[in-house]
């Protein structure tokens, strides 16, 4: 998708730190956090949106939520807790038409 910002993210046209990735999934910083940590998980696949995954895809959608597990392990977030938000659409705030996963945390160690 010529004009997606996460498959340009995903293509490695607009530099970005990976905080993980896989064959099929990539997860990096949000560029306008919304909490301590927010992170971004996102399928490499252009998906608009849930409402567009098929109903043969639960290894994929099984394979981000095993991803953002993970990526909360590796950012220590695991034990103090963590926040998953999925916008399914424009009408409830989706902005950027990939599918992609909130990962979002406050913990203790990084709260002003
Ligand atoms: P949505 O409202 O679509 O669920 O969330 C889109 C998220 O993508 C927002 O939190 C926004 O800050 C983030 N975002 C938008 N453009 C970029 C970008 O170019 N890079 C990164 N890393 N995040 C972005
Ligand atoms: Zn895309």
């Amino acid at each position: 998708m010529e004009n997606c910002v996460f498959c340009q993210i995903i293509k490695g046209k607009i530099p970005t730190e990976f905080l993980y990735q896989d064959k099929e999934i990539a997860a990096f910083n949000d560029i306008n956090p919304k909490a301590p940590v927010h992170i971004l998980v996102v399928p490499k696949r252009h998906i608009e949106k849930l409402q567009d995954v098929s109903d043969n895809e639960e290894s994929l959608l099984g394979k981000i939520l095993l991803a953002v597990k993970k990526i909360a392990e590796s950012q220590k977030i695991d034990k103090s807790g963590y926040r998953v938000v999925v916008n399914c659409g424009e009408g409830a705030g989706q902005v950027v038409p990939h599918l992609h996963f909130h990962l979002l945390a406050w913990p203790k160690s990084k709260r002003r």
